[in-house]
């Protein structure tokens, strides 16, 4: 039977994701800068994110795939959907719900880099540290954990879960 047990409260991510956009906004005021938030798992923190900074933004998406349906990174990333917007100069913050191996946003890095923008740096909700493979390193990171599949506020399991307010670890 599957087993959700509670990891953060939607209160607990409140504050986590203030504290995150009161950093970027003091880091980034007067600047030019573009949120580039990673499909899908990434939608409600941009959301939640965005609303709570003093600064504006613009945003956009890319998608990148390797989990498929599983539990397990297949360990090469391909980019699905790539941004739109012109990040050319911009100061730009690559989203991300969570960074486990790393190879995602490693490779998503790489990518937006070629785009030659001012500055890019990261922004991960979790940082899960038991199976890091690359030395990434997060600008602006939220909650620490070293193992576990989270699921919730966006991070799915066979694109189940997403809806839930909290982030529980699933057990199967
Ligand atoms: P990485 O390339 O860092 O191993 O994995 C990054 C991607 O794998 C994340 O964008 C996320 O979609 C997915 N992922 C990694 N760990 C978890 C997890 O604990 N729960 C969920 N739902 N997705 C995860
Ligand atoms: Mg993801």
């Amino acid at each position: 039977m599957r087993e959700l047990i509670p990891v953060l409260t939607a209160d607990e991510i409140h504050l986590l994701v203030k504290k995150i956009a009161q950093q970027i906004s003091a880091d980034y005021r007067d600047r030019e800068l573009a949120l580039v938030a990673v499909l899908k798992g990434s939608f409600i923190f941009l959301a939640d994110l965005i609303r709570q900074m003093t600064i504006p933004v613009k945003i956009d998406f890319l998608q990148a795939g390797s989990y498929g349906a599983g539990m397990a990174s297949s360990g090469t990333v391909r980019l699905v959907k790539d941004i739109a917007l012109d990040i050319r100069g911009k100061d730009v913050l690559l989203v991300e719900d969570i960074v486990d191996t790393g190879l995602t946003v490693y490779r998503i890095l790489d990518h937006l880099r070629s785009f030659q923008p001012r500055s890019l740096k990261l922004c991960a909700l979790i940082d899960k540290r038991e199976r890091r493979e690359t030395d990434v390193s997060i600008g602006y990171g939220g909650h620490v954990t070293e193992k576990g599949f989270l699921v919730g506020y966006g991070l799915d399991y066979a694109e189940d879960y997403r809806h839930l307010p909290g982030i529980y670890h699933l057990k199967l």
